[in-house]
């Protein structure tokens, strides 16, 4: 609870673009656990609360590395029924006919899945582009799991209203959406999430302007070098998107014995 008047009581957003209003709760037979970095500390713009406030069967794990699934999620549970969201490489190409949805559930493997089975749940990293990417690295059971890979078809709703590196990368929101879909749930709630993060947006839009974009007189990456990505996404939410497959300078494995 914030004291602060100038903050929404129950979200803690500013009150100009806290969205309370437009929540309307959305039964799922998917679980989410968002797993999300204790720095995560993106209190005005973040998108777990709104999930959490729209999913009455998601929620919020904060924490750096859990044992197992079973202690992530604090319960019993198999494996292979539940999904993490993936943005990183794959061993090969996906057949044309997957690449066109906006996400596909695959097997631990990155390959189609023989087990046609929904997922009990699905589990997002939320945080920044590194903080994900320390959160991957730090729990190596999430590599046991089946892999729901994102292929964004539009850019995120963030538009600029992101700093870089992840102006276009989809938010956690955006992200659980289309796992949703891929894993059976109805086209409708997707449509009902992002409508209620466009509205954050927006509002958020109409009280501060964007950040300026960075300089130009700097020079872009090489955006080539990214081209062994086997995800195929949109071309402005490729660059920016997370690849699981290379570990953080930080999180390399190392090799004892
Ligand atoms: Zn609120």
């Amino acid at each position: 609870m914030t004291d602060d008047p100038t903050r929404c009581p129950r979200c803690e957003r500013p009150t100009t673009y806290c969205v309370c209003d437009r929540i309307v709760p959305f039964e799922t037979r998917t679980q989410v656990v968002i797993l999300q970095h204790p720095q995560e500390r993106d209190r005005d713009l973040g998108t777990a609360p709104l999930l959490t406030a729209m999913l009455p069967r998601a929620r919020v794990v904060v924490g750096l590395s859990w044992a197992s699934l079973a202690h992530a999620l604090g319960h019993e549970a198999l494996p292979r029924r539940w999904g993490v969201l993936y943005t990183g490489s794959l061993p090969q190409p996906l057949p044309p006919e997957l690449y066109a949805r906006p996400a596909v559930v695959l097997n631990r493997k990155g390959e189609p899945r023989e087990d046609t089975a929904p997922l009990e749940g699905i589990i997002a990293l939320d945080g920044s582009w590194s903080q994900a990417k320390t959160l991957w690295w730090r729990n190596a059971w999430l590599l046991k799991l089946p892999r729901v890979v994102l292929h964004p078809t539009q850019p995120s709703i963030y538009g600029r209203m992101r700093k870089e590196p992840r102006r276009e990368a989809l938010s956690t929101l955006e992200a659980v959406a289309d796992a949703l879909v891929a894993n059976g749930e109805p086209p409708a709630l997707r449509e009902s999430l992002r409508k209620v993060f466009r509205s954050m947006i927006q509002r958020a839009r109409d009280v501060a302007p964007p950040p300026s974009p960075p300089p130009t007189d700097q020079p872009r990456p090489d955006r080539r070098r990214k081209g062994r990505r086997a995800v195929a996404v949109s071309a402005t939410a490729a660059d920016e998107s997370i690849d699981l497959s290379v570990p953080p300078p930080e999180e390399a494995p190392t090799r004892e014995g």
